[in-house]
């Protein structure tokens, strides 16, 4: 759509003062932004332990004029700006990844480090800078003031990096908060998302009969049961289910265990599958598929569950399934992204696809919710010891966030009048 009509009947400022309205803003808080993305990198957040990460996103929410400021049960960080009835979410994530080795950093993880424009720290790419960004997008909105039926509901996830779409899940299914949009801002370096491949953890066991290792005659030796059942499972890669977009699916073995006893044949033996899945796929479907395979060798295949512990003490266990999906590329919330990005920068956006997968295998994967991507981080970044954000991009980023609703009010009010 031509960014003209979308400003048509705007009783605002035209659509060039509004972008200059938002740059000037923008830039005015590039400082406070930079200091709060500072102060999320000095706090360690671990999946399950973000407590002081949320309280400190609750006091920038409250300290950026949110209308209101809330935690809920599974403890995410929400801030609202304005009264509308339909909301739009913006969704980031507090928790990091956890790091393996600080002595391949090139700074303490948790000790913020500018350099130029890059700000160097733990999570700075996944996903602090894309909570900073959001928080001052809506700062941004709160001055504008041009928000009308539409508000706007910031959200500092917990349990992202364990169990993606758990903690969204929770907020939508047990708080009963329903979003009618929902954009995330994990890294694309400024471009848009508009979908993932799923994933899946599948066990595969199988049993056998334990005695001592001096007579293995005697015995059944379940490691021994295992073996074609692998081979078994890595050839069935070529065959699995393909997407026009993301290709095929592919699946891995990725853990084996057994009793701890190296003198005994052991009497139980099980894997662990990553399977990568492409949006259509179900629960049954995958694991229909792999027992086809190994139940002729004896073996059992399950999807486990994956244990989940909210910093609040919630229990979300759910089974370690992380469905795919894809916004067709003309969906009104594509589009409204493009208008947004055309109105900033004068240029057409790449639309691309995530490699990685994100709470959007709820919102859009289960709850059917229009989803989105748009983040400052760059995916090169992500859960490495280079994890750093671009400060300029950290800002054009806020400036998109400001943007994007109001230009979504613009269309999607146009559309329901029709
Ligand atoms: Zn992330």
């Amino acid at each position: 759509m031509p960014l003209l009509m979308v400003f048509k009947n705007m009783e605002q400022p035209n659509p060039k003062e509004l972008v200059e309205k938002i740059q000037q803003l923008a830039d005015q808080f590039r400082k406070p932004m930079t200091d709060f993305l500072s102060d999320l990198i000095r706090i360690q957040s671990y999946t399950g332990q973000e407590g002081p990460a949320v309280e400190r996103t609750l006091a920038e929410l409250r300290a950026i004029g949110c209308d209101e400021v809330w935690m809920d049960s599974a403890g995410n960080a929400l801030g609202r700006i304005g009264s509308g009835t339909r909301t739009i979410l913006f969704n980031a994530h507090l928790d990091t990844n956890e790091v393996s080795d600080a002595s391949q950093w090139p700074h303490p993880p948790l000790e913020p480090v500018i350099e130029g424009d890059t700000l160097f720290g733990l999570g700075a790419s996944d996903c602090k800078a894309g909570v900073a960004a959001i928080v001052y997008g809506a700062a941004i909105l709160k001055q504008l003031d041009l928000l009308d039926d539409v508000s706007v509901v910031v959200m500092g996830a917990t349990l992202e990096e364990d169990a993606e779409g758990f903690g969204l899940r929770s907020l939508v299914e047990r708080d009963g908060f329903k979003p009618e949009c929902v954009l995330l801002a994990e890294a694309t370096n400024l471009t848009l998302r508009r979908g993932h491949r799923g994933r899946c953890e599948v066990h595969v066991r199988t049993q056998g009969k334990a005695v001592h290792a001096s007579t293995p005659h005697l015995g059944e030796n379940a490691i021994l049961k295992m073996a074609p059942v692998i081979e078994k499972i890595q050839n069935m890669n070529g065959c699995l289910p393909s997407h026009p977009v993301f290709g095929e699916g592919s699946q891995v073995v990725t853990l084996i265990n057994g009793p701890h006893t190296p003198n005994s044949v052991p009497d139980w033996c099980e894997i662990a599958i990553d399977r990568r899945l492409v949006p259509g796929e179900t629960m049954e479907s995958i694991v229909d598929g792999i027992r086809a395979v190994v139940e002729p060798l004896g073996a059992k295949a399950n999807i486990p569950v994956q244990p989940v512990l909210s910093h609040t003490g919630l229990r979300l266990d759910g089974p370690s399934f992380y469905p795919g999906w894809l916004m067709e590329e003309n969906d009104a919330v594509i589009d409204i992204g493009k208008a947004t990005y055309r109105a900033l920068w004068q240029k057409e956006p790449v639309v691309d696809v995530w490699k990685f997968s994100t709470d959007g295998t709820y919102s859009a994967g289960v709850a059917k919710i229009p989803t989105l991507g748009f983040g400052p981080q760059e995916e090169p970044y992500v859960h490495t010891a280079q994890d750093q954000v671009n400060l300029n991009k950290l800002v054009e980023a806020a400036m998109f966030y400001a943007l994007y609703p109001v230009i979504y009010q613009q269309i999607t009010g146009a559309n329901l009048n029709h």
